[in-house]
């Protein structure tokens, strides 16, 4: 029977596979949803991933991902909202819920993470007509502030929220738990975020962290308390699937069978 609350955000098994056989892993497994990466589909081709994609009948919960805006100079903002503008067909070719931004951290030698918020908001509106030409929905993700300086200058859900109040049109956010389970104001925020949630990702945040990027836990093998936002987030009006992203070294070098068999043990007995 497939689990349809359940997505895998297929970097979860990007050491392991290929996009065609993580897709038809997910298939064997009776995993209900996928979110590939960019490069991913690049590595395929785009007309072969989208057949592979749209034969398997999972649903796309996402296209990782859009955003990185701050840039040094004009020129080099301008690049990086054309990338978002193809980020957005490729979505729309694969069908997927959302595509999620990033927004980018500091370019090289600022200190000015003001100015680089800016840079993120000038960034998104731009792209804005073209996410409604194409119907694709665009998903803020804030990450944890950890990665203020180098990936993501939006690091609360409440600034995310604030950047779709602002922007408005096709606008939504990300509620992973790893980047806002610490945040003391994530009840209200997740209320306020309301039918504004396009995803929800889970994983662990594990006590002693070794890696910045790449020590993510397990659902169950950390701290946050998945069911609790989970049901602040289901309370607030989001009904799609959990959908597990684990970036580690540690899963990385397990088998892709035992992670996603993992995964689906976990969502069955703590998400
Ligand atoms: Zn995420």
């Amino acid at each position: 029977m497939r689990i349809d609350g359940l997505s895998i955000n297929l970097a979860t098994v990007r050491a392991q596979w290929s996009l065609r056989e993580a897709v038809a892993a997910c298939v064997r497994h009776g995993i209900g949803g996928i979110d590939p990466w960019r490069d991913q589909l690049a590595a395929t081709g785009l007309d072969d991933a989208r057949r592979i994609i749209a034969d398997s009948g999972l649903r796309v919960t996402g296209l990782c991902r859009g955003g990185l805006f701050p840039a040094a100079d004009p020129a080099g903002r301008a690049a990086a909202i054309d990338e978002n503008r193809r980020a957005i067909d490729e979505a729309a070719a694969i069908a997927a819920d959302c595509l999620i931004l990033v927004a980018g951290g500091l370019p090289a030698g600022s200190r000015d993470i003001a100015g680089a918020r800016l840079m993120v908001e000038e960034g998104i509106a731009a792209i804005l007509p073209q996410a409604r030409a194409t119907g694709v929905k665009l998903a803020i993700e804030p990450l944890h502030p950890m990665y203020a300086a180098d990936r993501c200058c939006v690091n609360t859900l409440a600034h995310a929220l604030d950047i779709c109040d602002r922007l408005r049109g096709d606008l939504g956010v990300v509620v992973d738990v790893y980047h806002v389970w610490w945040d003391p104001d994530l009840t209200r925020q997740i209320a306020r975020a309301g039918r504004r949630i396009l995803a929800h990702h889970v994983n662990d945040w594990l006590r002693s962290t070794t890696d910045l990027l790449f020590d993510r836990g397990m659902m169950g093998d950390g701290v946050i308390p998945l069911r609790q936002i989970r049901k602040l987030v289901e309370v607030a009006g989001y009904g799609g699937p959990q959908e597990v992203e684990i970036f580690s070294h540690a899963w990385s070098r397990r088998s892709g069978d035992d992670v996603l068999a993992t995964c689906i043990e976990r969502f069955r007995t703590v998400c």
